[in-house]
């Protein structure tokens, strides 16, 4: 069996507990408009292209069957709708500057990569988050790698937005240790409008793991404007507080990603957005904290 990843992000320490290696896997059914990591919403493969590496010498432009145009700057320009994701560029760039990613593995590989650092995990508590995207997009691969990972006494976590079917979500809680559960807006029109997808199935998701006694941590991204307000932070502490967990991690707005949707040649609509100011995430924090809730700021 195969799944294919967009990254592999090793020594990690804002996605669980301990040192851990954060595999992020490709696709996602969600469409929020913040998303920190677009390279991973299609499962489709995904050309990056780092234009500050780029020295304008021309090598993609010859071998690619939809040439990329190189401006007059020397920066070469790909069009992603003719954009074969064939690779021939990525092989030719000298400088570096073009990369694909999203290449299928088998469970056997990627845990051979997780279990380069298990020296890691076993002394600091860590161990291996499932993330993307959204990882119960490739749940056939999930749960065999957490499978294996169980049987090896590997620690796993799995970062998910709540979207997904119910029986899969439940077998994930028989075989992880760990959630990381998204919510975002509390409001099902808002959500719908900006995340993509009903909300109910999430809220109906979580009352379903948390019943199970599954182990969760709720992650609110706090992005200004969108999330932030006190309608939506108090709703979203009140159902928290209707849960067994209490512990919520306030994941504040910053622009790194920017860079990221640069370097996939897409426009992003936050662009423009400041990170979000301190005294916003403090007074969250607080309103929150007044519930009874454990909060914790960062992953
Ligand atoms: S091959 Fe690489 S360095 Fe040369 S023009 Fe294309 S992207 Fe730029
Ligand atoms: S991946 Fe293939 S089609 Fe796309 S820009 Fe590179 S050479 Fe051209």
């Amino acid at each position: 069996m195969t799944g294919t990843c967009f990254n592999i992000q090793r020594y990690s320490v804002h996605d669980g507990p301990g040192i851990r290696t954060t595999v992020f896997l490709k696709g996602c059914p969600l469409s929020c408009t913040w998303c920190h990591n677009p390279e991973g919403m299609s499962r489709e493969l995904e050309l990056i292209v780092v234009q500050d590496r780029c020295v304008g010498c021309g090598a993609c432009v010859e071998v690619c069957p939809n040439p990329p145009v190189v401006d007059p700057g020397g920066r070469s320009v790909t069009d992603r709708r003719s954009c074969l994701r064939c690779g021939s560029c990525v092989d030719v760039c000298v400088a570096g500057a073009r990369r694909l990613v999203g290449q299928p593995m088998t469970v056997e590989e990627l845990l051979a990569e997780i279990e380069r650092d298990r020296a890691f995990y076993e002394e600091s508590g860590g161990g291996v988050t499932f993330s993307g995207g959204e990882p119960f997009e490739q749940h056939e691969f999930l749960l065999a790698c957490l499978r294996v990972c169980r049987e090896r006494g590997l620690h796993t976590a799995v970062d998910t937005s709540g979207y997904a079917p119910r029986d899969v979500i439940l077998e994930a809680a028989t075989l992880t240790d760990l959630f990381l559960y998204d919510l975002k807006l509390l409001d099902e029109a808002r959500h719908r409008e900006l995340v993509g997808v009903p909300l109910a199935p999430v809220l109906e998701n979580l009352h379903a793991l948390d019943e199970a006694g599954a182990e969760i941590w709720i992650r609110f991204p706090l992005i200004p404007g969108v999330t932030d307000s006190m309608d939506n932070v108090n709703a979203l502490g009140r159902k928290v507080a209707s849960l067994r967990t209490r512990r919520v991690h306030l994941l504040p707005f910053h622009r790194t990603a920017a860079d990221k949707y640069a370097r996939i040649e897409r426009a992003w609509e936050h662009a423009g957005l400041e990170d979000v100011a301190e005294d916003r995430v403090k007074e969250a924090a607080e309103a929150l904290g007044a519930m009874g809730l454990d909060v914790r700021i960062g992953g």
